[in-house]
């Protein structure tokens, strides 16, 4: 007999609503009615199931041999390799000498199982994961303004209403395409801004009187946002009476913002001064007016004060905190808001907690039954985690989980450099990743629809992914593979192999903090049908959750809101002169992060094999480029080796690369260098390359 089992998406954030039917043939994908997706899904979720029964599931350990070959083996040798390898590692360079990476895409069992092992089994701090690639300058600028970072503060539904949306750097139209349905009320008025320097899917959704298409210089950003603050501050468009009751820091930013002349913002953005006015203006207008950041404007080495500004205009504008408007940042992997919130961050505690936090770390340590002396204390961050393999002092061991950074992670090349010299890599995954090819031992495991679950989506509402087939004989849940290591080492605290038991201990972790779960458990989250209530965190035992955040108050002792002034320190971006170009690198709609999945699913294969370089017919033009030619992108970092798309969708100084793609074709060959200072963020959006026309591959 069918059996239908009511879940979620495995991929992004918007986290669709889906109902599975299992049957002799195989499963069934069908969307189901939910306040985010209204029944529907795109590509990747109607092809999710396929993920199930692909034949490059990995079904059993594999082990490294000496020829450097994999050869099957058993759970009990793998893991008791690992235990003895690791023992070693740290008895001979200490605990720190072992590293863990997580995953954005991890359950929230996983993510806080995943760190308090490290602290407690593997005493190491050396744990950092892959939404440092995605959303620690949005998360570093939240907690910065609000004293609370939860991506969007409000329900994504609320959108519907809003007569104004200005988007900075965000494709929805193509990460998450039935989010854009929440749009159509900012169209029908004529409200919807986006900024992108590509005229992108979403940009096109400002097409006949819906809105603006923005399209700056890559990496002018934060010049565009002081200019959009400088007209509103000038033009006396500020809500004076909520900067007054809610804020601190305006007269700062007021100083800080007067020579950002809209005509100075058009020489450093190339933006018009008469479009940023109308966009000022149109964003004070009222009507209901949301201010939303994507990860265009959020991965630069200045994401945090760029968001910041974002921020700060949401601010003087009297946006956030209020039943119709608000500033939100559109969350990207399917996890990455739960992900941030357990202790997979190299500076945190399960609950949002900072590890520096004595008080933190005796709750924590408390629920873990150890003692917070032995809790390790700030880690490194992804980068530094990654650059110090190899280097001495660095890591010498490294676990990986839900996370394929030999693709994903800037620089890759080096990357690969680093994990080669590892002295050993273990990579838990459902299929053979590129860095799970570099391992020595390779862990089979579940996916989402053979495991039970929660994840936290990008408004913050947990909800729970349901079992709803049986997994392979051979794989096993990482919760599962965490406890048979954790016993391995004698760690001082117990794990356990129940999704349900770790979502409670974590609800007990997080109580108290930020990130607050405590009132909810598997039963409150529901039987995954209409009648659920929604399950918005801070959710404190007691409490009934928060749909909206700071409606009376923000996060920071004294309640207001933090503007904080932020410099514009980028140099002039690149001329389009002599072959020299600005790459920004992004998602295709077929694919979801590194591709490792979705390049697995045939539909999504088909419809895009392989990486294209998208560039301006003028600049095609000048370097004897033409439309599905090879050429060679050059960076300081390294080369790839991809077909041109020639386009009018993107400015005539910039190329676009999707970074989905592995090898040769790998867009993060070319990305690296310099970070953040405040969120540890690299750098994907303003690489200078050259690109040359190059004979047939
Ligand atoms: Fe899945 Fe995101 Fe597509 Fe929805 S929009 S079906 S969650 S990938």
């Amino acid at each position: 007999m069918d059996s239908a089992t009511s879940t979620h998406c495995p991929y992004c954030a918007l986290q669709c609503a889906m109902t599975l039917t299992a049957h002799g043939a195989g499963v069934t994908v069908t969307g189901r009615a939910f306040p985010t997706n209204r029944g529907g899904l795109c590509k990747k979720g109607w092809t999710a199931a396929e993920l199930l029964t692909s034949p490059d599931r990995i079904l059993e350990p594999m082990m490294r041999r000496p020829d450097g070959s994999f050869a099957p083996a058993s759970w009990a040798e793998a893991l008791d390799l690992i235990a003895e390898r690791l023992s070693g590692s740290r008895a001979e360079h200490g605990a720190d000498s072992v590293g863990v990476f997580g995953g954005g895409g991890l359950t929230n069992e996983k993510a806080y199982q995943l760190g308090k092992f490290a602290r407690v089994a593997l005493g190491t701090s050396r744990i950092d994961y892959n939404g440092r690639f995605c959303m620690s300058s949005a998360a570093a600028a939240g907690n910065r303004a609000f004293g609370l970072d939860r991506g969007l503060p409000f329900r994504v539904e609320d959108l519907d209403a809003a007569g104004t949306i200005l988007i900075l750097g965000s494709n929805v139209a193509q990460t998450m395409p039935p989010f854009i349905g929440h749009l159509d009320g900012a169209r029908a008025a004529g409200g919807l801004i986006v900024v992108d320097p590509r005229r992108s899917a979403t940009a096109r959704l400002t097409d006949d009187g819906a809105g603006l298409h923005v399209q700056p210089t890559p990496g002018s950003d934060l010049a565009l946002l002081l200019g959009l603050t400088h007209i509103v501050i000038t033009e006396k468009l500020v809500d004076v009476a909520y900067v007054a009751d809610r804020t601190v820091g305006f007269d700062e930013l007021r100083r800080s913002v007067g020579a950002w002349y809209p005509e100075r913002v058009q020489a450093a953005t190339g933006v018009p001064a008469w479009q940023l006015r109308q966009a000022a203006r149109r964003l004070a207008a009222g009507h209901g007016t949301y201010i939303l950041t994507g990860r265009g404007v959020e991965q630069h080495v200045d994401g945090t004060d760029t968001t910041t500004a974002a921020i700060n205009l949401s601010l003087i504008l009297g946006l956030v905190g209020t039943t119709h408007s608000g500033y939100g940042t559109l969350t990207g992997q399917g996890n990455g808001q739960g992900g941030r919130e357990h202790g997979q961050k190299c500076d945190q505690l399960p609950g949002y907690r900072k590890i520096t936090d004595p008080a933190a770390r005796a709750h924590v340590a408390g629920v873990w039954g150890v003692s917070p002396e032995s809790l390790p204390g700030v880690g490194l961050p992804a980068v530094q985690l990654l650059a110090s393999m190899g280097v001495s002092g660095g890591i010498r061991c490294l676990l990986v989980h839900g996370a394929n950074v030999v693709v994903s992670a800037p620089d890759a090349k080096q990357v690969r450099t680093g994990l080669e010299a590892l002295d050993f890599l273990v990579v838990s995954d459902f299929f053979f990743s590129e860095t799970a090819a570099l391992a020595d031992v390779v862990l089979p495991v579940t996916q989402w629809a053979e495991e039970d679950g929660t994840m936290t989506s990008l408004e913050g509402r947990v909800i729970r992914r349901r079992r709803a087939v049986t997994a392979p004989p051979g794989v096993r849940s990482e919760l599962w593979i965490l406890h048979e290591l954790a016993r391995r080492l004698h760690s001082p605290s117990t794990f356990s192999t129940d999704p349900a038991e770790v979502f409670d201990e974590l609800c007990r972790a997080s109580a108290g903090g930020l990130a607050d779960y405590s009132g909810l458990s598997y039963d409150r989250l529901g039987a995954g049908d209409e009648s659920d209530e929604p399950t918005y965190w801070p959710y404190p035992a007691g409490s009934t959750g928060t749909p909206r955040l700071f409606l009376d108050r923000f996060a920071h002792a004294d309640g207001r809101a933090r503007i904080h002034a932020v410099q514009n320190r980028a140099t002039d971006a690149p001329a389009a002169t002599g072959g020299i170009l600005t790459l920004i690198t992004g998602r295709l709609l077929e694919h979801y992060q590194s591709g490792a999945q979705t390049r697995r699913v045939p539909e999504l294969a088909n419809a895009q094999p392989e990486a294209r370089l998208q560039l301006h017919p003028a600049t095609a033009e000048q370097l004897g480029v033409v439309h599905g030619g090879w050429v060679n992108v050059t960076s300081a970092r390294g080369i790839v080796r991809c077909r041109a798309e020639v386009t009018l969708d993107i400015r005539h100084d910039t190329v676009f690369l999707p970074f989905h793609f592995p090898g040769d074709q790998s867009a993060n060959r070319l990305t690296g260098g310099a970070t953040d200072p405040i969120s540890g963020m690299p750098e994907f959006k303003t690489t200078t390359v050259r690109v040359r026309a190059v004979a047939e591959h």
